[in-house]
């Protein structure tokens, strides 16, 4: 419903007509002669305040968008009372109806303000470098992508960047949800917003504020919370449709009790009860209720729904599909061997090193880390580009060279037969082979592990009663085996030899008995999260690319809130189903009241008004769900 009045005005209307009905009270039991003149002006002050706000709210609605308000039924029915002779009735029914909306104001907005929460978090000045050296205080907004920029401890980092110098913990709970500080030091990526709580460190600006990955999860929620979900769609389509349909009820009503030869008096108060009994308030705000406690439940704990129909699809969803590196897999991935076919394992590592320094693989960076740990040049590569699923491509000084798995090495026409080669193939590991045309030049074994996390998520998934869950990876069967094993996946829920395409082929296959979420890290996979119903990535916070293609993004890297997540998105669409199954019995018992047992209006509009505040706080009770939430930190 729309509601234009400021909270606090509503509440101090509130009070007014609680005030006014007090005195109507007191006059209805005459013990006192003063208080019994003051019934009338007293029951006017209710109509006028309770009454007159709503009315301009419903007749503005009527004006700029063609729709019949519930508001408007209301006001109607206070009317109807009055004429009637029955202003004190008309009084009650305006008293509860904006007690009760303000109630729901105020507890959509608690939902809504997760959101200013994480505004607040954010630091509004920056110590900037100058060019001689010294340091200056600037607005964060000011900050240019290339700055340097000073952390000082127990300052929280102005915008996104990568830190040049020092190091130190940084707490990145409000981004994440994680309440383990992380350490970084030199290349670490650091986010706005997250704390510093030692060291001091110089970082370099990769991101103005209006690009962090804060400001987007802000534009993310907000726009979040404006979508409307599917069921949410439909009660406000239902809600006007109905409005109108029981405009005309009560008229049919009001015809035929006065046909059946009732006082007209007496045929106008019951279809003024019936209006009341049968407007559908309740059924309007209990989607919405539900929507937005548990998207800003799900954010404050680093979870991310583009919306209320993704909640809705989670909740639905019976198979799940993984990614395997940097999802089920740790990402940080250790060389474990390398074979270098002329024996000069330092050029040849470097080789490797300088090709891959192109790519965002989590198997490039875990080459980059070793070549650094062995203290080895960067050989100089251009014109890398990457082929997902199969590893990268570039050129040095003695012409293109190729670097990935046995797919890409076929392509080249090059042939993986020597036995130093041939002696891999049985590991458990990922192999990456580097070549020049049809020469291999060496191989390297590259090892990730399973996230602590990942086995205890997937069993809390199947708790959670989800069907299927199967494993996709574009590695080779012996490490998907080796993983899924320590997951407890059977081997006919593992895929492996996968390509980008065969992964989206497959989601595809899936979703025709079921809907599907995939989870992915952003990696090689955005087709994937795209075609699934639901794409869920993984460690969003450093990746756009997932950010974007994602209709549920994991801040951190923890995959245990994946299952948090889906319980809470069941959660919300039990209390919707609730919600709905509670706001439809009680109007049809307060209709089949009003139509056959002459239910007084006041107790029709306590029903009608008692119903709409429970449906709310019953979707409030989402607002407290614990998506795991971080200690909070001073
Ligand atoms: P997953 O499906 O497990 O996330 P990817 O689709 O990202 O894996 O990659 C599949 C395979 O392609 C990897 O196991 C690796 O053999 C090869 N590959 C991909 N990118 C690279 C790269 N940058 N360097 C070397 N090999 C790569
Ligand atoms: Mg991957």
């Amino acid at each position: 419903m729309k509601r234009s009045l400021p909270v606090d005005l509503s509440l101090v209307l509130s009070l007014a007509t609680v005030l006014g009905m007090a005195m109507a009270v007191a006059g209805r039991w005459p013990a006192h002669e003063l208080l019994g003149a003051l019934l009338a002006p007293g029951l006017a002050l209710v109509y006028l305040a309770g009454g007159l706000p709503t009315a301009w709210r419903a007749v503005s609605e009527l004006w700029r968008a063609h729709v019949l308000d519930i508001d408007l039924l209301m006001i109607a029915a206070a009317i109807a009372a009055a004429v009637v002779g029955a202003p004190f009735e008309g009084a009650v029914l305006l008293t509860l109806f904006s007690i009760s909306t303000t109630l729901e104001e105020r507890a959509l907005g608690r939902a809504r303000r997760a959101i200013e929460a994480l505004m607040a978090l954010r630091p509004e000045t920056a110590l900037r470098r100058t060019a001689g050296g010294a340091v200056e205080e600037v607005a964060a907004g000011e900050l240019a992508i290339g700055d340097v920029v000073v952390l000082r401890p127990g300052a929280r980092v102005p915008t996104d960047g990568v830190i040049t110098a020092g190091r130190g913990g940084i707490d990145e709970a409000n981004i994440t949800g994680e309440s383990m500080p992380v350490s970084k030091e030199a290349g670490a990526q650091v986010f706005e917003a997250t704390v510093n709580l030692d060291g001091v460190m110089d970082m370099t600006v990769t991101k103005t504020v209006g690009d962090s990955t804060i400001a987007r999860m802000i534009r993310l929620v907000t726009e979040a919370q404006a979508a409307r979900a599917p069921s949410e769609r439909f009660s406000e389509w239902f809600g006007q449709r109905y409005t109108v349909v029981v405009m005309a009820g009560a008229v049919i009503a009001f015809a035929a009790f006065w046909g059946l030869g009732r006082e007209w008096e007496q045929a106008l108060y019951r279809a003024a009860t019936l209006l009341v009994a049968a407007s559908p308030c309740a059924i309007v705000i209990s989607v919405p209720a539900a929507i937005l406690s548990a998207l800003s439940a799900a954010a404050r704990g680093g979870v991310l729904f583009k919306g209320g129909a993704a909640l809705e699809t989670l909740a639905a969803v019976d198979t799940f599909a993984f990614d395997k590196t940097g999802t089920l897999t740790n990402g940080r991935a250790e060389v474990t061997r390398v074979v270098a076919l002329d024996g000069d394992e330092a050029r040849f590592l470097s080789l490797l090193a300088g090709l891959e320094a192109g790519s965002e693989h989590h198997i490039a960076a875990a080459i980059a880390r070793e070549v650094r740990a062995r203290g080895l040049e960067v050989a100089k590569v251009v014109d890398a580009t990457a082929r997902p699923g199969f590893g990268i491509l570039g050129r040095d000084e003695d012409g293109p060279l190729w670097a990935g798995n046995p797919y890409l090495a076929e392509e080249m026409g090059a042939r993986i037969d020597r036995h130093e080669l041939r002696a891999l193939a049985d590991t458990a590991q990922t192999v990456v082979y580097l070549g020049r045309g049809q020469r291999v030049l060496g191989a390297v074994c590259v090892a990730d592990e399973a996230r602590p996390s990942s086995a205890a998520a997937l069993a809390a998934l199947r708790r959670g009663g989800v069907r299927r869950i199967v494993m996709m990876t574009g590695d080779r069967r012996p490490v998907a085996l080796r993983i899924g094993g320590e997951l407890g996946l059977a081997p006919d829920e593992i895929h492996a030899g996968m390509l980008p395409e065969d992964k989206v082929r497959r989601i595809a296959e899936l979703t025709r008995d079921g809907k599907v979420a995939f989870v992915g890290d952003g990696v090689n996979d955005a087709a994937a999260l795209a075609r699934a119903d639901v794409g869920i990535a993984m460690g969003a916070a450093g990746s756009e690319v997932a950010l974007q293609a994602a209709d549920v993004a994991l801040l951190s890297e923890d995959m245990e809130r994946l299952a948090d997540a889906h319980r809470l998105s069941r959660r919300a669409s039990a209390v919707i189903r609730q919600n709905l199954v509670f706001a439809i019995g009680a109007m049809l018992l307060l209709v089949t009241g009003g139509l056959f047992f002459d239910l007084p209006l006041p107790l029709a509009v306590i029903g009608h008004e008692g119903g709409t505040v429970l449906v709310v706080l019953n979707g409030l009770r989402l607002l407290s769900d614990p998506i795991r939430r971080p200690k909070p930190r001073g």
